[in-house]
Formats: structure tokens, C-alpha cells, sequence
């Protein structure tokens, strides 16, 4: 089986499809070597393993509303679209998205996945619980009570257990406006990067580093905020006349609605719609997450480099993710620009750059996407992390015998 992008195929010797969490117990208690898979997602090999993989696909009970508590208990197999569609029916939404809802709750969640906006921290920051089966089978729930327990099993890039079932943050639902502004000048950006990245409950941006201005801008705006109607101007860039997509010459059939139309936060926070194949396809994909006081300097590195990224990208999107306290997200502690990669499919030119990019980003503390491509070691990531060590404790006391490690971890959490 290939992941999403068809860049690399899992090793697994067999697939297991558990339809009970006593038989997914059984399971892992047995095994020498197993792993989650969600929707297969990543572009690197964190969801490999020689063992057994399991799909979580039979485990996919009906989502459960606890309105007193605020809260959604869904299972970690479920997509963010199925369960978007379930809250929205019923009157209720999540603070925010990740740029398309095609992949797992429990997947996003174990490798920080977020979406932008200054105020919205990663997909992880709406976990309030997580019930995870650990390697000698045993099934735990675990919220903020939980400590250290908890703020490293959500963000656990599936070294602590396989989760079964999650408890996510609602809240009423609201209704969003999508606008796409183009040919935002650079200096805008550069003079104050928070002044844009601020002006609307979600921004990103979209470019490939070369020329005077950014390509476009994306803007969702809550409908109940004032002032939130699109303006003939954003930050000296105008607003788009028809529906986009953010690689240039793609159709924008397959992009959520923009133009202004309300419409309901599910349908608009993502930028691109369930019933079709978000962004490109065939393409690879690279992030790093830095402190937001950095971005301008951090993006003046990307944009000298723009000789180099420019022939290999599809498009780069540049966003913001607010702090959180999880000891392996990416945004751990940090107000955070996200300065994202979409690749054209050219592996081995990719990985040459990586290091290159990474040497740049360094002096900001740069903190990879774990689901992406990315050089970078136990070594080169340990110092980044203040819980790195702690998290190492608890995975090599939940997983003693490492049935959840693979090369993948071997390599960012051991340096092996
Ligand atoms: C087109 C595209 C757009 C993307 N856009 C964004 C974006 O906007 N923002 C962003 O941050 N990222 C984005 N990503 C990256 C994506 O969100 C992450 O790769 C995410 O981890 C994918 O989830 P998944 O279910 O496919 O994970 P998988 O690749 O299946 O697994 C990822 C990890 O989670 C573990 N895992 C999966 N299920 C479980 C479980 N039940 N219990 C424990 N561990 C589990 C796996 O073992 C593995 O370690 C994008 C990816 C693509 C392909």
C-alpha cells in the first residue's frame, strides 16, 4: 500500500482492521512490531512499519455530542469531513480546520496538524481526551489531568499508543467569508507581517518567493465579525474578481467557495472540498514552524533562496499557528509562522535542498512539519523541544520492547 502521495510505499506484512477496542487490545498485546495508520497522509515514512498496520476504519461509531462538557467524542479513524458534517447537522463546529478535511482526526493530531490564524492554535489544541490502547494492550483515557501524560500522548507521532477515540472542543456553529486578494506587494509583508497575518481569523498566504509580490492571499473572516465583508483592498493587494486555486493555471472547481459567499465554517475553512483531490496530487511537501516575531526575517531567507525553490515548488503557503502545550508540537510554546512547501514530485531534488533550507531557518529555532518532508535529526531537533527527553521517558516506558518505533522515530527521536 502507497501513502497518499504515492512517494513512498508501507512495508507492512499485514493489515489488521479491528472492529472492537478489545480486539484492537488483543492485537497490539501480541504483537512484536504494529502501527496506526489513518489516511495516509504524510510524505515521510512515520507511519511505516515491517509489522503489522492497523486501520481503524471498522472502529468509526457514530460521534457523540457531550453539550454540558463542551465537547465531541469521536473515533480517531473518522475525517475531519465526516465529523465536520455531524456537528454541523446538529448545530455545532470546531474552532478551526486544517487545509483540507480529508484526513483523520488521530493522524492530524499525533504530527501537530494545524491550520492559520494568529488566534487558532494546531488541531491538537481542541483535544480535551484521548483514549489510546498502549503496547502491552492495555486501553487508557488520558485528558489535562493527566499532566505530562496527556500533553505528550496528543501530539505522540504514534510512538505512545493507538488512539481510539478523542473528545474535541465545540463550539455553536458560525458561518465564514472566503476572499482571495492578489499581487500583495512583499514590503507590505515585510514591514509588518503581523498586521496581515492578523487582519482576518484565518490568512495565508501563497508564493514561490520570486518577484515583488505575493501571489495571493487568502482570507476566511468569521461572519459575525464586524467589518468582515471583503474589502476592494487588502494591505495594497486587490481583490480577486473569480475563483481561485492557489497553484497557478489549476481549476478552482475543486477549492471551497470564495468570492465572499458566507457559508458554513466546515465549507470554508479548508481550502479545498471533500468530494475532490485537494491540492495538486502529485506533489511532496515540507514545513517549518517558527516563532511569528521571526517571520519576516525568515522569509527574506526563503525569498534569497528563490533561484534554488522556485524551479522545484508548486506553491508555498505561509501561515500562522498559535502556541500550544503539547511537548512535541511543532507550535509548543511559540506564537508561530508556518512557512509550508508544496513540491513538485522530484524526491531526490527535494531532499538535496532540505538541508540548505534548514541551515537558514536554523537561527530561528525552525521546527519541522512531522508529517513532511524534512533532514533534520535527534541530534539537530532535541534542543528545540524542552520536553524532547521527557517524552523519550514516557514512550521507552509505555513502549519498553519499541513496537511502535520505526526508522522514522529511530532517526528523530534516537539519531539512530
Ligand atoms: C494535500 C495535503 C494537505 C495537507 N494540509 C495540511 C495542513 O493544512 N496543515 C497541516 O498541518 N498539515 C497538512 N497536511 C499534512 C497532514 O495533515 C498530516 O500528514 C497528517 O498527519 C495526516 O493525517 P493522516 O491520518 O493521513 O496520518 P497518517 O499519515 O496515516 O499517520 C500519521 C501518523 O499518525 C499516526 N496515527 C494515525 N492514526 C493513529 C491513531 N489512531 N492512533 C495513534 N497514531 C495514529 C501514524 O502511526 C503516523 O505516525 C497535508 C497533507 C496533504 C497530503
Amino acid at each position: 500500500m502507497k501513502n497518499w502521495a504515492g512517494n513512498l510505499g508501507y512495508r507492512a506484512a499485514r493489515t489488521e482492521h479491528p472492529s472492537t477496542v478489545a480486539e484492537l487490545q488483543a492485537l497490539i498485546g501480541a504483537a512484536s512490531s504494529v502501527k496506526a495508520l489513518g489516511s495516509r497522509h504524510c510524505f515521510n515514512t512515520i507511519a511505516d512499519t515491517a509489522g503489522t498496520h492497523v486501520v481503524l476504519d471498522k472502529l468509526a461509531d457514530e460521534p457523540e455530542i457531550k453539550a454540558a462538557a463542551g465537547t465531541v467524542r469521536v473515533a480517531g479513524g473518522l475525517s475531519y469531513g465526516v465529523v465536520g458534517a455531524y456537528l454541523q447537522e446538529r448545530g455545532y463546529a470546531l474552532a478551526n480546520l486544517a487545509s483540507l478535511p480529508h484526513i483523520s482526526v488521530a493522524g492530524a493530531v499525533q504530527t501537530g496538524t494545524h491550520g492559520s490564524g494568529v488566534g487558532n492554535a494546531s488541531l491538537a489544541a481542541a483535544v480535551r481526551a484521548v483514549e489510546l490502547v498502549r503496547a502491552s494492550g492495555e486501553a487508557v483515557r488520558l485528558t489535562a489531568d493527566d499532566g505530562g501524560e496527556f500533553r505528550a500522548a496528543v501530539v505522540g507521532l504514534g510512538a505512545l499508543g493507538v488512539i481510539t477515540h478523542l473528545d474535541l472542543a465545540i463550539e455553536p456553529t458560525y458561518a465564514v467569508r472566503q476572499q482571495v486578494y492578489v499581487r500583495l506587494p512583499w514590503e507590505r509583508v515585510l514591514a509588518d507581517f503581523d498586521a496581515v497575518a492578523s487582519d482576518g481569523y484565518s490568512v495565508s498566504l501563497f508564493t514561490d518567493y520570486t518577484g515583488d509580490a505575493v501571489a495571493q492571499v487568502w482570507r476566511k473572516v468569521r461572519d459575525d465579525t464586524p467589518g468582515a465583508e471583503r474589502r476592494a483592498d487588502f494591505h495594497g493587494a486587490p481583490a480577486a474578481t473569480a475563483a481561485m486555486h492557489p497553484l497557478p493555471g489549476m481549476s478552482a472547481d475543486n477549492c471551497t467557495a470564495q468570492l465572499d459567499v458566507p457559508g458554513p465554517w466546515l465549507d470554508r475553512l479548508p481550502h479545498f472540498r471533500l468530494e475532490f483531490t485537494p491540492s495538486n496530487g502529485a506533489e511532496l511537501q515540507t514545513e517549518y514552524l517558527l516563532p511569528r516575531g521571526h517571520a519576516a526575517a525568515a522569509l527574506r531567507e526563503l525569498r534569497a533562496l528563490a533561484p534554488v525553490l522556485a524551479p522545484k515548488l508548486l506553491v508555498s503557503e505561509v501561515r500562522t499557528v498559535a502556541a500550544d502545550d503539547f511537548w512535541l508540537s511543532p507550535s509548543f510554546g511559540r506564537d508561530s509562522v508556518a512557512l509550508h512547501l508544496t513540491w513538485k514530485p522530484l524526491q531526490p531534488q527535494v531532499e538535496a535542498v532540505l538541508p540548505l533550507i534548514e541551515e537558514r531557518l536554523a537561527a530561528f529555532g525552525a521546527r519541522p512539519h512531522w508529517g513532511k518532508l524534512f533532514a533534520a535529526d535527534a541530534a539537530a531537533l532535541r534542543p528545540l523541544y524542552p520536553g524532547f527527553d521527557d517524552f523519550r521517558d514516557l514512550a521507552a516506558k509505555h513502549d519498553p520492547t519499541g513496537k511502535f518505533r520505526n526508522p522514522f522515530l529511530d532517526r528523530v527521536l534516537y539519531g539512530a
